[in-house]
C-alpha cells in the first residue's frame, strides 16, 4: 500500500518552465486536492474514467486511502500523502481545489486549521500563504485550470430565499462556523484576485484561468460514516438501530444532492467558459423532520426519532436557485433523494456490517 504514496518535499527551492494551457481533451494531468475523501473519490474515478492522468494530494485528516484503493496500480493515478498549507511542486493541466474538511464536526475540531487550510502564515516565509494560495500558485506557474469547492456556507443563515449566486450572505464572522464559512469566503476572495491578475504575470491572456462552485449539501457512498453529518448520521443510525437524532425541533431546512450529479456540475464548470460562481445543488428542499421520514422509509419505518438541543448558529433553511448553472453549463441534478438514498444506504451497509465490500459506485 504504501508504495503508492509519493513523498514530495514540501519547499519549493526553484521554479521551472510553464506549460501551455492543456486544449487538447484527452491525457490532461489533473490534480485533486482531498482527492481521498467523499467527493473527491468520486471524481477522481469519473477524470481517470475520462482518460485523464490525476494526483491525489491528500493529508488523510477525513480522506480514507480505501476510497481509492480500486485505482492503486493504474499507472495513470498516483497518490500524495501532502498537507495543502505546504506548498508543492508538480506539473498540471488542471486543479479541483477540495481539500477541506467539510463536516461541522470536523471543521469545528481544530476551527485554525480549517481556516489556514485557506489562509495563513507559511512557516517559511511569514507571508500569507497556505491551502488555496498554494494551489493558486501552481496554478499561476503551470498555467492550470484551477478550480475552487466553495460552498452554500458563504450565505450563512440566508435571508434570501433560494439563494441566487448574486446574494452576499449572512454570515456571523465570530461564530463557531465561521471557521469554515469565513474560510470558503476569503478562498473565493484570493481566487477571484489571482483570476483578475492582481500584479502577477499568467497564462496567454494575462489571467488565471478559476473556477468557484458553491456545492450545497451533498451525500452518497463513501461518505464518512461517524462524520456527524446528517445525512451520514441518519442512515448509521437506522441501520445500527439506534433513534434517529434530530437537532433542534427539525423544521430547518436543506437541500440534499447526489454525488454523481454534483461531480457532473463540477466537471462541466471545469470544462466550460464560465468563471461562477455556481450553485451546485439539488433545488429540492427537506426539514430534518422530513429526511427522518424518507431514512425510515428507506430502512427500517419502526426507527424512532430523538430530538437533541441544536448546534449554534446553525442556518435556518437552504436552497440553491441553480438557473444560473441551467443556463451556462446546461446543468441540473438527475437523482432525488429518493432514488440516491438506497445507493448511499447499500455502501453504509456494506460498511458497517463488513458485508463484501464494493467500491466501484
Ligand atoms: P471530505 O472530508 O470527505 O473530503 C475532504 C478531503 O480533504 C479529505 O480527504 C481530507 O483528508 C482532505 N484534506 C483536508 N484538509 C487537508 C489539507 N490541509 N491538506 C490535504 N488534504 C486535506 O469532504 P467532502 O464532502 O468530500 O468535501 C469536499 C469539498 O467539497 C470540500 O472542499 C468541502 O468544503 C466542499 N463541500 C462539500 C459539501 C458536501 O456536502 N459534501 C458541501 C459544500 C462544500
Ligand atoms: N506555490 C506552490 N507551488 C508552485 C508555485 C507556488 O505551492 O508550483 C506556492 C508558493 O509557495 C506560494 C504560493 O503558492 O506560497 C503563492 O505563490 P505566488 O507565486 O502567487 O506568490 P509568491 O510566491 O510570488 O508570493
Ligand atoms: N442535524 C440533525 N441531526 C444530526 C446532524 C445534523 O438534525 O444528527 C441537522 C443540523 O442541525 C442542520 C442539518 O441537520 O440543521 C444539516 O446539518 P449538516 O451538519 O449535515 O450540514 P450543514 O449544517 O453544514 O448544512
Amino acid at each position: 500500500l504504501d508504495q503508492q504514496i509519493v513523498h514530495y518535499p514540501s519547499q519549493i527551492h526553484h521554479r521551472v518552465g510553464r506549460i501551455p494551457l492543456g486544449l487538447k481533451r484527452k491525457g490532461l494531468r489533473i490534480v485533486v486536492t482531498g482527492g481521498a475523501g467523499f467527493v473527491g473519490s468520486h471524481l477522481v474515478d469519473r477524470l481517470i474514467a475520462r482518460g485523464d492522468s490525476v494526483i491525489v494530494i491528500d493529508n488523510f485528516f477525513t480522506g480514507r486511502k480505501e476510497n481509492l484503493m480500486h485505482q492503486f496500480g493504474n499507472p495513470r493515478f498516483e497518490l500524495i500523502r501532502h498537507d495543502v498549507v505546504e506548498p508543492i511542486l508538480l506539473e498540471v493541466d488542471q486543479i479541483y481545489h477540495l481539500a477541506c474538511p467539510a463536516s461541522p464536526v470536523h471543521y469545528k475540531f481544530n476551527p485554525i486549521k480549517t481556516i489556514i487550510s485557506f489562509l495563513s502564515l507559511s512557516p517559511s516565509s511569514l507571508t500569507n500563504v497556505a491551502g488555496t494560495l498554494n494551489m493558486l500558485g501552481l496554478a499561476k506557474r503551470v498555467g492550470a485550470r484551477f478550480l475552487l469547492t466553495s460552498t452554500s456556507e458563504v450565505y450563512g443563515d440566508p435571508l434570501q430565499h433560494p439563494q441566487k449566486e448574486t446574494y452576499w450572505g449572512n454570515v456571523n464572522p465570530i461564530g463557531v462556523r465561521s471557521c469554515y464559512d469565513e474560510g470558503k469566503r476569503v478562498a473565493e476572495t484570493l481566487s477571484m484576485d489571482y483570476h483578475r491578475g492582481a500584479g502577477i504575470e499568467v497564462a496567454l491572456d494575462n489571467k488565471l484561468h478559476v473556477r468557484i462552485a458553491r456545492i450545497f449539501n451533498t451525500y452518497g457512498p463513501r461518505m464518512c460514516i461517524d462524520d456527524g453529518r446528517v445525512v451520514s448520521n441518519f442512515v448509521a443510525q437506522a441501520l445500527r438501530k439506534e433513534p434517529l437524532t434530530v437537532y433542534g425541533d427539525g423544521k430547518q431546512t436543506r437541500s440534499f444532492q447526489y454525488v454523481s450529479d454534483l461531480v457532473e456540475g463540477l466537471m462541466r464548470l471545469m470544462e466550460g467558459d464560465h468563471v461562477g460562481p455556481f450553485n451546485l445543488g439539488n433545488p429540492g428542499e427537506f426539514t430534518m423532520l422530513e429526511l427522518a421520514k424518507v431514512v425510515q422509509e428507506t430502512i427500517d419505518p419502526n426507527a424512532k426519532i430523538e430530538f437533541r438541543p441544536n448546534t449554534e448558529d446553525d442556518p435556518h433553511k437552504r436552497k440553491p436557485d441553480i438557473s444560473r448553472a441551467k443556463e451556462l453549463l446546461g446543468w441540473e441534478p438527475t437523482v432525488s433523494l429518493r432514488k440516491g438514498l438506497p445507493l448511499m444506504v447499500q455502501d453504509f451497509r456494506q460498511r458497517i456490517f463488513g458485508e463484501q465490500k464494493d467500491t466501484s459506485f
